[in-house]
């Protein structure tokens, strides 16, 4: 899986944005070269890809150049409704949107976002995808404000968005604007119980989950929804050690052999250096 940047800037705040400037040539010659050099799968990801103007011309070099290319297109979604490129995006066809969900109550999203309304056009253009039948995961990013609502954000989403590919609940990574904002880091131990309910929910409505970047051991049965699980027993090569360590709890764990463990910035953040 390659990373796909196309621009340095957002029309949100989001509360716990870790992505960061990196010194690229954001023309569409080099956007251009980038893509010649990667892989087959390209994650169009990091800041808002919809604001990049050449974005359907991006695209259409891929489905062109690279037609075996499978594209996710990660998106706040929300200037999609200014668009007017919007059919031309339809009719190019990527492989999976991933939009970022904040949740399902107007008053939290306006807070994690930092942005005020755009609750309301999300819903509405999520729904425009999915009755176009595209493929649709709504990724919710797990923080202290939306943390008890999870069970209810997936009531909604079955309510709303029928139809919708799956669902990926992502802890917090504890990464720049979320170093500046601690308060909205929950515990391991507080998302658990809530995590586990709205993972109950999806199963009763058969909807498809994920979890990312939270210990296994903290979702019980669901453990093998985790994304690092699945890779693991795929036996997929990817450098988790950069980002995760095992604690002394892990050492005698069943899970071990099948747990990509703790993250860094997670056991910094939460003191837990004795545990290693
Ligand atoms: S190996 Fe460690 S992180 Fe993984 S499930 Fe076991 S105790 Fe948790």
């Amino acid at each position: 899986m390659s990373i796909l940047v196309v621009e340095e800037i957002c029309n949100q705040e989001c509360v716990f944005c870790s992505a960061y400037w990196r010194k690229i040539d954001f023309s569409f010659k080099n956007i251009i070269r980038q893509i010649i050099g990667k892989w087959d799968l390209i994650q169009i990801s990091w800041w808002e890809p919809l604001l990049n103007k050449d974005i359907f011309k991006i695209i259409a070099f891929i489905k062109k150049y690279k037609p075996k290319t499978f594209i996710e297109f990660q998106s706040n979604w929300i200037l999609i409704s200014k668009n007017k490129n919007y059919n031309k995006l339809l009719k190019l066809w990527v492989d999976i949107f991933n939009i970022n969900y904040p949740s399902h109550i107007d008053s939290i999203t306006d807070v994690i976002v930092w942005t005020k309304n755009t609750k309301e056009i999300r819903d509405l253009w999520i729904k425009k995808l999915l009755i176009s039948w595209w493929k649709v995961r709504l990724t919710i990013i797990i923080t202290s404000f939306n943390l008890e609502y999870l069970k209810e954000t997936v009531e909604y989403i079955h309510n709303n968005f029928i139809w919708i590919e799956r669902i990926q609940f992502s802890f917090i990574k504890i990464m720049r604007l979320a170093l500046e904002n601690l308060k909205i880091i929950p515990s391991y131990e507080n998302v658990s119980a809530h995590l586990i309910e709205a993972l109950e929910i999806c199963k009763k409505y058969n909807l498809k989950a994920d979890v990312d970047h939270i210990p296994m051991c903290y979702l019980n049965e669901y453990a093998n929804l985790h994304v690092d699980y699945k890779k693991i027993i795929s036996n997929m090569s990817w450098d988790y050690k950069a980002e995760k360590k095992k604690i002394k709890k892990c050492l005698n764990c069943e899970k071990g052999k099948y747990c990509s463990w703790f993250r860094i910035d997670y056991i910094n953040l939460f003191w837990l250096e004795n545990e290693l």
